[in-house]
């Protein structure tokens, strides 16, 4: 394993707000060069044996994976978790835990969209979705976008689901602490998730970090599908700033949506250490 093999470290399947079935992303990441692959989808790792065997089957090697969503300073932070033992217990439970409300969630989302003149939302949003427990934001994007509400999903969360318009739901997820335990108490490593997304003040920012590397949290996502050259340098500093290792990934979700396709990344910059270098032995 090198500073530059083709590690795709993030992405989404049916089992959240992906489009494509494990397999079908094991086979497109295999096809555009992917060497190491995780699967991690939001709040749930009910695809991790399937994904597994997809990467044997593709002769691609694996780690586990998931993205952890974690309210901190009444923001939502993504945690990415890789190569944790999937059956360890705490995992399972505070997933499930992080889970719960999501339903709850999509009916007040629907009710407020309904009040603008979009009826049905709920019923029209579960039709996209492959897990139950799993009813996001993603799933009422595409419905939007369905009815003719919006022209394309970005356009949604411009005009709806986001603070302040209409369908957008604050909602309570895992503390940062406990999401960095589940991935770390099983054996793997935690990733602060395109930091560059969140809107925080500088201040807030160096809180997120250092507090997570207090808790035990060990990378950061410096190139992803989210972020520019210019903010995937900015985080390569801050990365060396927090002595944290370096992940990369497209944050895939499906072939209409994602504008940066599994594997298809720059390196990571000089300098840095892969988050795969530390986890070597949890590689399959
Ligand atoms: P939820 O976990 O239900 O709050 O949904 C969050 C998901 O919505 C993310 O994982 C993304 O897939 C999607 N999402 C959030 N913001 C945007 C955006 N600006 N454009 C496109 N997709 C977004
Ligand atoms: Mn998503
Ligand atoms: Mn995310
Ligand atoms: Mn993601």
């Amino acid at each position: 394993m090198t500073a530059v093999m083709n590690a795709d470290l993030h992405c989404h399947s049916v089992v959240s707000d992906g489009t494509l079935t494990p397999e079908e992303l094991a086979e497109r990441a295999a096809g555009n060069g992917v060497e190491l692959w995780a699967l991690t989808d939001h709040d749930e790792i009910g695809g991790q044996h399937r994904a597994a065997a997809a990467a044997r089957a593709n002769g691609m090697k694996y780690l586990t994976g998931t993205e952890i969503s974690v309210t901190f300073a009444g923001e939502t932070v993504h945690i990415v978790g890789l190569g944790f033992d999937a059956g360890d217990t705490r995992m399972l439970e505070g997933l499930t835990a992080t889970r719960g409300g999501r339903e709850a969630r999509a009916r007040e989302m629907a009710a407020q969209l309904a009040q603008v003149g979009i009826p049905g939302a709920y019923e029209g949003a579960l039709k996209y979705v492959g897990n139950p427990e799993l009813i996001s934001r993603t799933h009422f994007a595409r419905f939007l976008v369905e009815v003719g509400a919006c022209k394309d999903t970005p356009e949604v969360f411009r005009k709806y689901l986001t603070e302040g318009k209409p369908g957008y739901v604050p909602h309570r997820w895992a503390s940062l602490k406990d999401a960095v335990q589940w991935i770390t108490l099983g054996g793997g490593i935690a990733v602060i998730a395109h930091p560059a997304r969140y809107k925080f003040t500088a201040n807030e920012e160096y809180a997120l970090f250092s507090e997570f590397k207090a808790h035990g949290g060990r990378g950061v996502e410096v190139v992803t599908g989210s972020h520019t050259a210019a903010e995937a340098t900015r985080y390569a500093g801050t990365a060396k700033e927090f002595g944290l290792a370096a992940s990369r990934g497209s944050d895939f979700h499906s072939p209409d949506e994602s504008h940066t396709d599994l594997g298809k990344l720059p390196p990571l910059p000089e300098g840095l250490t892969p988050v795969w270098e530390l986890l070597a032995d949890r590689i399959r």
